[in-house]
């Protein structure tokens, strides 16, 4: 395509949205906006949809009720894959003690589960598809935003090979990293937790029976996710100081999986390690301000938090929900969708919830940061207590599955 600006309002009477980034938060962006009723460019600078792997993804999310509901009603849900999702009914969380820890029950709430593990590649394969039957939303792969020129009217987004988009907005959900943030001079402020998060999968004596498991060390939280794969495979997510992610990744197997059933107590019995680790780096990062000038942040992009909950996609799509469920009440008025009135308001729901969120889950790190405290008992039975509690529990559940206040 020749250089030069590009009329992008090609829909008589509707305005364009650009969304940059075509990760889970970007695709389910580019829906439901889609959806709203507007034309979308959807940019990104890999090299486009590729089939899931065979293999097991190292990188799996857990997606609560409130994810799983957005992509239902994006037509993406369940995936294509359905055999590679796996849900999950309970959860459990301890310190010292399995047997005095958090128990959550889906039964107990009268669900069928609490949320679903999906693979990342299998994730992004069922938006992929969704993108791909979806006329108005047109896709530049391997293209990445160089310039930004933020008019009154609308914003023009320069491409690095040249192509120059006029929009009425740019969703920025282009990862933690956000070069479009960036661009539009919107800061963040950054905690790093002196920690990466070790994922790997394994295979453990003990089935998993659809439970997510999850023990906080001294050191840091360790997962175990429950996967499709097998009835004893799990993903892990084990955070740790750096240099001590860094040797058990490049440990031997062998001592690796000593210490990780150690880690665990033997409580899942030998722990077996399938294939490759990998670490990533943890920090909490928050955007001091969503939208400037006919550009908005969502997802990481805005916020990236502690995994210790699992909650870092469930926060980025409930930015989608709330964007597209503002913006397609102002498509419907035959609003501008850069307004800043309008941005704004998104701001107002989001930015506050995800910072409670990424805070949230420090202060669950901190308190049992006391781990060797001597409070370490007590912390287990605190916690138990709240076994005794249906009522507390289930405000729990319901704030951890993106469903309060719904
Ligand atoms: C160890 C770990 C475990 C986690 N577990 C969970 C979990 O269980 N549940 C959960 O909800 N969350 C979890 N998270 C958080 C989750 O991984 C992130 O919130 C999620 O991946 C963010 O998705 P995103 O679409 O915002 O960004 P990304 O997935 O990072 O996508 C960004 C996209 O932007 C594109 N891009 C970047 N720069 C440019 C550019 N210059 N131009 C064009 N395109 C660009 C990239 O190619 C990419 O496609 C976990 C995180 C970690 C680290």
């Amino acid at each position: 395509m020749s250089a030069g600006k590009i009329s992008d309002k090609s829909m008589a009477g509707q305005r364009r949205i650009a969304v940059v980034g075509a990760g889970p938060a970007g695709q389910s962006a580019a829906l439901a906006l889609a959806r709203a009723g507007y034309p979308v460019t959807l940019i990104d600078a890999g090299p486009g949809p590729a089939p899931a792997a065979q293999a097991a993804d190292l990188r799996v999310f857990a997606l609560s009720p409130a994810s799983l509901s957005l992509l239902a009603e994006l037509a993406v849900w369940p995936p294509p894959q359905p055999e590679r999702i796996s849900p999950y009914r309970r959860m459990h969380v301890w310190q010292q003690d399995p047997l005095r820890g958090l128990e959550l029950d889906a039964a107990a709430l009268g669900w069928s589960e609490l949320g679903c593990i999906v693979e990342h590649g299998v994730l992004q394969h069922a938006l992929a598809q969704g993108v791909a039957s979806t006329p108005a939303i047109q896709c530049h792969w391997q293209a990445r935003v160089q310039a930004l020129d933020q008019g009154a009217d609308e914003v023009i987004v320069q491409l690095e090979d040249g192509r120059r988009l006029s929009v009425s907005l740019l969703v920025a959900a282009d990862g933690a990293g956000s070069p479009v943030r960036g661009l539009a001079g919107l800061t963040v402020r950054r905690h790093d937790y002196g920690q990466s998060g070790l994922v790997a999968n394994v295979r453990c004596r003990q089935p998993h029976e659809g439970t997510a498991r999850q023990r906080f060390l001294p050191t840091g939280p360790l997962a175990f996710l429950p996967l499709a794969s097998g009835p004893c495979d799990c993903s892990i997510v084990w955070s740790q100081p750096h240099d001590q992610a860094r040797h058990w990744r490049q440990a031997p197997a062998a001592h690796f999986e000593q210490a990780l059933t150690a880690a665990m107590d033997g409580w899942l019995g030998p722990i077996e390690l399938l294939g490759e680790r990998a670490l990533f780096p943890l920090a909490r990062q928050l955007a001091e301000r969503y939208h400037d000038n006919r550009v908005v942040l969502i997802a990481d992009a805005a916020h990236a938090v502690h995994p210790l909950a699992g909650q870092g996609l469930n926060l980025g799509f409930l930015d989608v929900a709330a964007l597209a469920r503002i913006l397609g009440a102002a498509a419907r008025r035959d609003l501008d969708p850069g307004l800043s009135a309008l941005l704004a308001r998104y701001a107002r729901e989001r930015q506050g919830e995800n910072a409670l969120a990424a805070h949230g889950f420090d202060a669950i790190a901190g308190s049992y940061g006391l781990a060797g405290s001597g409070l370490d008992g007590l912390r287990d039975g605190v916690v138990g207590l709240l076994n005794t509690m249906p009522a507390l529990k289930r405000q729990l559940v319901m704030v951890a599955s993106g469903l309060a206040g719904r």
